[in-house]
């Protein structure tokens, strides 16, 4: 029975989980469907909504503000690919500071439940949780960012063969996934970017490290040569105690508990 519900989880035979929200994260259904919407509590893929500014809606809104037929309203292809190529830049990027990026998809579907949803795959689930942290709640380019855990890990399943091979039927209003074509050059060149970042920021975090623990080191042999000097008889000046230090090493065998102001001078600065 138990395996039996296993096979069946989130297939068309599973009468109680919605397959479409457990494959492709979003179903056109949203809270009123029939079926049981599972959010996971723990994702290496987080889901920001309806993020990414679909040119087709953009050019309706417009159409809707300046009072125009939106059917006459016509889109620059080529500037939409463009903002769509630096959209997917910025996402990177800033997404990549939480983590490597397995997978990053922008949808280019049209139907109101997954229009401009963008899918980021971590490596690991600790990134992912990071990246949802920080980013759910934060404006982008004017919008809130509504970020979630999704339940995709598998973009094969999500994804519609139809789109990726060149021509899906149910056009934009297609239930699967329409991942945007994004060039490879452009995404190894992300990559690389990235991780450069990173090694750049753990360089700064080693140094910073180190800087504490020199500092640390510093202060305990401040410690250490203040109680030294508590134990001699002898008074510096702050500069002179510092030069003569070697020199006073013979000299430091008459023990006394005086402190001298000098010295505690010396440990501040
Ligand atoms: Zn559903
Ligand atoms: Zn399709």
């Amino acid at each position: 029975m138990a395996e039996r519900l296993a096979r069946i989880h989130g297939t068309e035979e599973d009468k109680v989980n919605c397959p479409f929200y457990f494959k492709i994260g979003a179903c056109r259904h949203g809270d009123r469907c029939s079926r049981v919407h599972n959010h996971p509590a723990f994702s290496p893929t987080i889901l920001i909504k309806h993020i990414y500014r679909h040119p087709v809606r953009e050019a309706e809104l417009r159409a809707l503000a300046s009072g125009q037929d939106q059917k006459t309203v016509s889109i620059d292809q080529e500037k939409a690919n463009e903002d769509f190529l630096v959209f997917f830049e910025d996402m990177f990027m800033e997404l990549s500071k939480f983590g490597r990026i397995e997978f990053l998809s922008v949808c280019d579907n049209l139907g109101d439940h997954i229009i401009g949803h963008v899918y980021c795959k971590f490596e690991d689930e600790d990134s992912a949780a990071d990246a949802l942290n920080v980013m759910n709640g934060r404006y982008y380019d004017g919008k809130k960012m509504e970020v979630e855990f999704s339940p995709v890990i598998d973009f094969r399943e999500a994804r519609c063969r139809d789109f990726d091979e060149g021509g899906c039927a149910r056009g934009g209003f297609c239930n699967f996934m329409h991942i945007k074509y994004v060039p490879i050059p452009l995404i190894r060149s992300l990559e690389e970017d990235s991780e450069y970042e990173r090694m750049r920021e753990q360089d700064e975090r080693r140094r910073d490290r180190d800087r504490d623990k020199r500092k640390r080191r510093r202060s305990s042999r401040d410690r250490d040569r203040k109680r030294h000097r508590r134990d001699r008889s002898y008074s510096y000046s702050s500069d002179e105690s510092s030069r003569s230090r070697g020199r006073s090493h013979s000299r430091s065998r008459s023990y006394s508990r005086s402190a001298s102001p000098s010295s505690r001078q010396d440990v501040q600065g």
